[in-house]
Parts: structure tokens; sequence; C-alpha cells
């Protein structure tokens, strides 16, 4: 039988493995499911919907309410099933064979993936070995005739932050399409968009999986000129984003203050967490903007995920990436979470 195009031959699953454990800090999402008045409010919809038709392609009322808030129209609003999805639209669209993709690593893994699965030629230029920073490295990307240059802030999985004077300095510059993916901007409160205006060639990739509670749903939004969401929209499926992901985005958007409580208090448990673990001999702890901390043991990654793992709790080994030797990943959860975390780690790293 014939096999499929060789960049898809050449790939690997992308598959976390399915591991349970009574505490699940590995993914980045938030500790805390909806609050039940958003809870309450999707009920109430549930009934008024017309199963039976097909959502508005188009996804227009969200698209409307999340540019409203941001002083822009639909037109530089795109919808789709997470991050992830916005992300592979944004290779179809502007990637491909014959194009570039820089990416600055240790990043989010899905640029690369999602990249070589479309026959895009990946780019890799390393952060500053040491703290992990991209911010003196980004010059590098100058003068690469790139079509897209991914720049995550907060950054997954080192957590820093990358200036927007640096940001404005690559724009400036460069012809490719700038993506600033600010998945975690609700913790760090830093944000790209006062750039919005200026820069055509920037978008803004934002989810509603980690401050809004809702990786369950799937939902991300991508702000960007025009032109951008004019040709994202051209590649995107056509009914991509389904009827209940458009009504409950649009509640959870509409109430998005009720998040803001929360917010705040993962970021107390981070600083929290990050006092505790920075008091443990035999850990390197990284500063962090974002709602999850980066690590380095002495003691070999594998050796310290395990035992945390049997002592019930599930975070992620990291260090498969690039610089990322025996580093690994924690997610704030809640207080009593990062408690029996903390007690975890300390016994596996003592003993
Ligand atoms: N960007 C970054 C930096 C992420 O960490 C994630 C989720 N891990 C995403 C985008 C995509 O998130 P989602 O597809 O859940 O919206």
């Amino acid at each position: 039988m014939i096999g499929p195009r060789p960049e898809v031959a050449s790939l690997k699953p992308y598959h976390i493995p399915e591991v349970s454990a009574r505490i699940i800090l590995s993914a980045n999402e938030s500790p805390y499911n909806l609050p039940q008045s958003i809870i309450d409010e999707i009920k109430g919809q549930f009934d008024a919907i017309a199963y039976n038709r097909y959502p508005d392609p188009l996804s227009l009322e969200l698209r409307t309410l999340i540019g409203e808030h941001y002083g822009l129209g639909p037109e530089k609003v795109f919808v789709g099933n997470g991050g992830d999805e916005v992300i592979q639209n944004l290779y179809l669209a502007y990637g491909g064979v014959g194009r570039k993709a820089v990416t600055f690593e240790p990043m989010f893994e899905v640029y690369g993936i999602t990249g070589r699965m479309t026959g895009t030629e990946m780019i890799t230029i390393l952060r500053s070995p040491g703290d992990f920073t991209a911010e003196k490295v980004l010059p590098h990307a100058y003068m690469m005739d790139a079509a897209l240059i991914f720049i995550c802030c907060p950054n997954n999985p080192t957590a820093d932050l990358v200036s927007l004077e640096a940001i404005e300095a690559l724009l400036k510059i460069t012809n490719a399409l700038v993506v600033v993916d600010e998945a975690y901007a609700e913790f760090s409160g830093q944000t790209a968009l006062p750039l919005l205006a200026k820069y055509k060639n920037l978008a803004i990739l934002r989810t509603f999986s980690k401050a809004f509670s809702l990786a369950g749903l799937r939902a991300g939004y991508l702000l960007a000129s025009d032109e951008v969401i004019e040709n994202l929209l051209k590649v995107k499926l056509f009914f991509n984003f389904n009827k209940l992901s458009q009504v409950i985005a649009r509640i959870a958007f509409l109430h998005r203050t009720i998040f803001e409580e929360k917010i705040k208090v993962i970021l107390a448990d981070r600083d929290r967490l990050f006092a505790q673990m920075k008091k443990l001999a035999g850990i390197e702890v990284f500063p962090s903007h974002a709602n999850f901390i980066l690590f380095r043991t002495k003691k070999p990654a594998a050796e310290v995920w395990q035992g945390v793992l049997d002592r019930g709790i599930l975070i992620r080994n990291t260090s498969n990436q690039l610089l990322l030797e025996n580093c690994l990943r924690v997610t704030v959860g809640t207080p009593e979470e990062n408690k029996e975390f903390m007690k975890a780690l300390s016994e596996v790293i003592e003993r």
C-alpha cells in the first residue's frame, strides 16, 4: 500500500503518555473547574440550541465579542479548536514546502511538529544556555527569509518573557508573520496587543485552555490584521468550530472577570511554591511568569519523574527538549496539590 507523504512518514505521533495519577500537574491546565455560575448559564442555553443545524462557519458572534473587548472588529479575530488548531491553520496558510519557520528552542513543541507535518523547513535558534531566555537571540532571526517566526511569551516550558521592545525590533525588520503565543498572558500580565495596530505582520495567539479553565473544550483565538485573518479563513475546515464550543466560549469570555480571582490565587500559590522549591538542595529552579515552574535536578530527571509519580503526582519530564537535560516542569495546582508535590519532590531528591 502507498505510504504517506515523506514529511509525515518521518514523524512520530505526538503523544503524551497516558499515565493516570491522583494529582495531575503535567499540562499547565487550571486546577479549578469552571465556576458553578458559568456551568449554570451553559446549562440554561443547552435547550435552545438547534443541534440539527450546522454551526455558523464564521463563528461571528464569538469573534465579534472577543474583538469588542480588544477594540477590534471581528475581521481581526480568528477562532479555532484550541491554539493547536490555530497554529495548524497558520502553517496551512503561511508555511508549507519551500517555506521556513523559526522557533527559539526549547519552546512549545507543537510549532515544530506541525511545521514539519506541513513540509515547512524549521529553523531552530537556541535560547541562551543557563537562563533559557530568548531576548538576546531574537536578532538571529532578523535576516532570515522566514514565513513564520514564533515567539512564545511566556514560553512553555521555560516560563520566561521576551520584552515588547525586542518583539517590536523584530517586527520592524522582518517580512515574516511573527506569531506571539500568549497562551499564558493572563498570568504574566504582559501582552503585545499595543503593537497590533502598528504592525500588520504581528499575530497574537490566545487560548481558553489555561486561565479560562476550559482545556477540555478546545478553544483558542488569534488577533491579527484583516489580511492574516482572511487567509486563515481560507484554509480552515468549513465548520471547524462547533456550536457548543461557540456557545460555551462566548459565555466564558462574557464573564471573564470571574476568572481573575483564580488567576490571582494561582499566582500567589506559584510564588509560594517557587520559594519552597528554591530552598531544596539538589534542584535549580527557574523564575516563572506563568502557571508552571521549570526546574533542573541533580538526579536523572526520569528517576525524579518516576519517584514523584510513585507518590501519585504526574508532572512533565521536559529533558528530551534542547538544552533541558534533567529538567522537569510542574504546573501550579491547588494549595493541597502543591503541598503534596513538595512533599513528594523533597522525598525523591533527598532520598
Ligand atoms: N501555546 C502554548 C504555549 C501552550 O502551552 C499550549 C498548550 N499547552 C497551546 C498554545 C495550545 O493550547 P490549546 O490548544 O489547548 O489552546
